[in-house]
């Protein structure tokens, strides 16, 4: 069978395709595993962290991020841990903007919990950025302090209203959670559309140890949807992401509204990415434990040559799909590693 000649394939470019012909377009990179919260999903109360000499420097960040660009992704995505915290981000972000502005790179984006972000936002509009993704699962600052074990939310609204001011193209994540926001998502999504914001719900993935139940958090979208539409008339709209996101158009507010169900919905078939974890692990599948280590390989030629083939033979290994299961019995969550090391 021969490989389908696809949108990226341009004159000199090699694209990166994998042993079942999708296309990867888009790249998300942790640039930290650190965080000023620790979410009850997403980390434990008493994480620790990896050491400097593991993570990736600024300038392996960028030649890795470079040498997927020059491969055909063209959407980045920086995440993390939380970016912001990331020492030097904003140098990473103008460094990277040169392929904004040649054109190589379509998107540079990132995802964030906002704590920081009324400090970056305007750099981050400066700097190419159009459009960011913002962690928010309840607008109660009681509950937001209990999910986030201790944060505080007025920084997050502040944050976003910068963002806006900035001119940025703000998106809402909400983590959906059993008995501790699932009765107040109708506001999230009312107060999101009401600001123009899109927001997307997200079901809890069984990633990492984070000293919680998970067979507790777990809400299945479904259910979630279902009460929606009690109340709200959704429209089903095409999918024009790629991605794992399934819309819906909200008549009565007239917004967005986005569901990721990778519990309940298997997505895999039209995966276009992979993940670069801060420690420069490629990770082929957000569910799977294969994985490629790239910071050797930039640390062992300041060629790209090396590089190319490590990227080449993870796309030959790149599986088809994931196995995530919340399983009752057996507690443990089914992937070791935690969102923040991967990045989400
Ligand atoms: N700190 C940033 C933030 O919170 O937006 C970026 C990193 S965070 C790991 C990225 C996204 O992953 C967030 O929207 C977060 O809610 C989500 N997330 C973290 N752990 C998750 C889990 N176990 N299941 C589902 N989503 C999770
Ligand atoms: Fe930090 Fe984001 Fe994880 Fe929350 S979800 S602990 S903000 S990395």
């Amino acid at each position: 069978m021969s490989v389908p000649i696809s949108a990226v394939d341009q004159p000199g470019k090699r694209a990166l395709v994998d042993g079942f012909f999708r296309v990867v377009t888009y790249l998300r990179v942790s640039v930290t595993d650190r965080c000023d919260l620790r979410c009850v999903y997403c980390m434990s109360p008493s994480m620790t962290f990896l050491p400097k000499k593991d993570l990736l420097t600024l300038e392996e960040l960028d030649r890795i991020c470079s040498a997927f660009i020059a491969r055909g992704v063209r959407k980045l995505r920086l995440t993390g841990g939380e970016p912001l915290m990331r020492r030097g981000f904003l140098d990473l972000v103008r460094g990277l903007s040169r392929h904004l502005k040649s054109e190589d790179l379509q998107e540079l984006t990132l995802t964030t919990n906002g704590t920081q972000l009324a400090r970056y936002a305007a750099d981050l509009a400066k700097f190419g950025v159009r459009r960011i993704n913002v962690s928010l699962d309840t607008l109660d600052p009681g509950t937001f302090r209990g999910i986030t074990r201790g944060g505080d939310i007025t920084g997050v609204l502040e944050g976003i209203e910068a963002a806006r001011d900035a001119g940025l193209n703000v998106k809402i994540n909400t983590v959906a959670l059993r008995d501790i926001n699932e009765a107040s998502l109708q506001d999230l999504v009312e107060w999101s559309h009401a600001k123009g914001m899109d927001i997307t719900l997200i079901e809890t993935m069984p990633l990492g140890d984070t000293g919680e139940d998970r067979t507790d958090q777990y809400v299945p979208l479904s259910e979630v949807r279902s009460q929606f539409e009690k109340r709200y008339t959704l429209v089903d709209l095409p999918d024009s992401t790629g991605g794992p996101a399934r819309y819906v158009r909200v008549s009565e507010t007239g917004g967005r509204l986005g569901f990721i169900t990778p519990l309940t919905h298997n997505f895999c078939e039209a995966c276009n990415r992979v993940r670069v974890s801060c420690d420069g692990t490629l990770f082929m599948c957000l569910g799977k434990d294969d994985r490629v280590d790239l910071r050797q390989t930039v640390r062992a030629s300041l060629s790209d040559a090396l590089l190319n083939e490590a990227i080449d033979g993870a796309m030959r290994v790149k599986p088809r799909g994931h196995e995530f299961v919340i399983d009752r019995r057996r507690q443990s969550p089914t992937i070791g590693r935690h969102m923040s090391v991967t990045g989400g």
